[in-house]
């Protein structure tokens, strides 16, 4: 849904309940991806697809990549034991109902950090997949430390480990801990949507100062497998999602096949904070 400048729309409410400086803190991070890209996050009225922002206990912070049909719940949990209320953690949750997937799992992450798969627990490697440059393209924005989208060294890590290491170790402590949104994060929601105006710079200025052409994005490497025909899982955070009951078919079949054809089951799997991934990126809002 777009508006008459070309803006586009997603329709959003706030269901959980949050004190007054909460919401000054969602209204916010709203705003600064409404200063920096074309996305504008507006209440809704009777649209029937919307991000309703949710506060439960235990539920941690969460959100569903990209757009699906009714209510896509955006989880901020906010009370004594926790709190999802940062305006990185708004903005980080918000970008991931844009569109954006984790920076850590960039088709290109293993030249940028090493994920130390062995201080991780086996039931969280989905939170380190890395997804091929089809499912997700990075727009030709360079891996970004300071992204807002980066988990911390100690994300999904065993007590007193770390579970990603960064190749430039400088920026070790750096990942996980932004104060905002980098530049590279909002350049790539404006070349999902094709914004007009960028960090209140027109666009196509930007892309030729940078040196970067974001409006032809090369998708390199990892084409599907010949094998993949065979209907196997190639998100392995499919079963979790299935047991869970937040595997969309309807959008996830290719990604999914095994588990959207096998019969539901009552597996337990271990409910990670984030549970973010979903569709494709360029599935939504178009
Ligand atoms: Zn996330």
């Amino acid at each position: 849904m777009q508006d008459s400048d070309g803006n586009y729309l997603i329709p959003f409410v706030i269901s959980g309940n949050y004190d007054a400086l909460e919401r000054k803190i969602i209204k916010s991070a709203m705003e600064k991806i409404a200063e920096n890209t074309c996305i504008r996050l507006i209440p809704r009225t009777n649209q029937p697809d919307y991000a309703e922002i949710l506060n439960k206990k235990g539920q941690g912070c969460y959100a569903s990549i990209g757009r699906f049909p009714g209510k896509n719940v955006v989880m901020l949990e906010s009370n004594d034991d926790q709190s999802c209320i940062q305006e990185d953690t708004v903005i980080h949750e918000l970008f991931h109902v844009i569109g954006l997937w984790h920076e850590h799992m960039r088709a290109d992450r293993d030249a940028f950090i090493n994920v130390l798969y062995k201080n991780i627990e086996p039931a969280q490697y989905p939170q380190f997949e890395k997804l091929s440059s089809r499912d997700a393209t990075t727009y030709n924005v360079p891996y970004d430390y300071k992204s807002v989208m980066h988990y911390d060294e100690t994300a999904f890590a065993k007590p007193g480990k770390i579970s990603m290491m960064t190749k430039d170790s400088k920026f070790q402590k750096v990942i996980g801990h932004p104060r905002d949104a980098s530049s590279n994060d909002y350049k790539k929601v404006c070349a999902i949507y094709h914004c007009s105006k960028c960090m209140k710079q027109n666009f196509d200025q930007l892309v030729i100062s940078d040196n970067i052409d974001l409006r032809n994005p090369v998708v390199t490497n990892t084409p599907i497998q010949q094998g993949d025909s065979d209907c196997t899982d190639r998100l392995g955070i499919c079963p979790m999602l299935k047991s869970r009951e937040m595997l969309n078919c309807k959008v996830m079949a290719t990604f999914c096949c095994s588990s959207c054809s096998a019969p539901t089951t009552t597996t337990t799997v271990s409910t990670p904070t984030d549970t973010s991934l979903w569709s494709r990126i360029k599935s939504i809002f178009q």
